[in-house]
């Protein structure tokens, strides 16, 4: 999060977090990082940015994100419906979860990364060290239920743990697992099958 740009700007970081949550679906944050540098650029990265600027500038602005049209739509009516951006902090997970564009995962991070509110966030890299490690496989729900029974209930730990995840999933549990020197090589299920 470019802290100084919304400082210089006096525009809400929590909008960032919201913005980058929808465009980095179905696509790496290295995509996400240049949309939101042409946006940047335009002095767009907020929701009255993305409320006022056309379509069609919009879907040029994040064209490196892929699926540009649907996200650059998604985008105008999540920054609709979460304005002024301090609902992150109340709006329920239900209500959230019906408005069009934001699944489960999306959901879950704008609740707890723009509303700091426990809800653990279960991405693709995720899923797949519970299923190594630990052999275990399930529906969205069932695990983020998992985690959120078994870690302390406390934001930075969902954050930390969520972020430790995605690095050991990009360092060692690539999708062809490097198992040689992976500091889980003791306790994950994976290597003894
Ligand atoms: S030992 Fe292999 S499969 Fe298990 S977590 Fe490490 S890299 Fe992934």
């Amino acid at each position: 999060m470019d802290e100084d740009y919304h400082r210089k700007h006096g525009t809400d970081p929590r909008e960032e977090i919201v913005i980058g949550a929808i465009l980095t679906q179905n696509t790496s944050w290295k995509n996400v990082e240049k949309a939101l540098e042409n946006l940047k650029r335009e002095g767009l990265l907020s929701f009255k940015g993305i409320l006022e600027t056309p379509l069609e500038k919009l879907q040029e602005l994040i064209r490196p994100s892929g699926y540009y049209r649907q996200k650059a739509r998604r985008l105008k009516i999540v920054a609709k419906e979460l304005s002024p951006v301090s609902k992150v902090e109340s709006v329920s997970r239900e209500d959230l979860l019906r408005i069009e564009g934001i699944g489960r995962e999306t959901a879950d991070a704008i609740l707890l990364y723009a509303g700091s509110r426990p809800y653990f966030v279960i991405d693709a890299y995720t899923k797949r060290i519970v299923k190594r490690v630990f052999g275990i496989e399930g529906s969205y729900e069932e695990l983020r239920s998992w985690f959120e029974d078994n870690l302390p209930k406390d934001i930075k730990i969902y954050k930390e743990f969520h972020a430790l995840l995605d690095e050991h999933a990009k360092r060692f549990c690539r999708k062809e697992p490097m198992c040689e020197g992976c500091p889980l090589i003791r306790v994950c299920t994976l290597p003894l099958r």
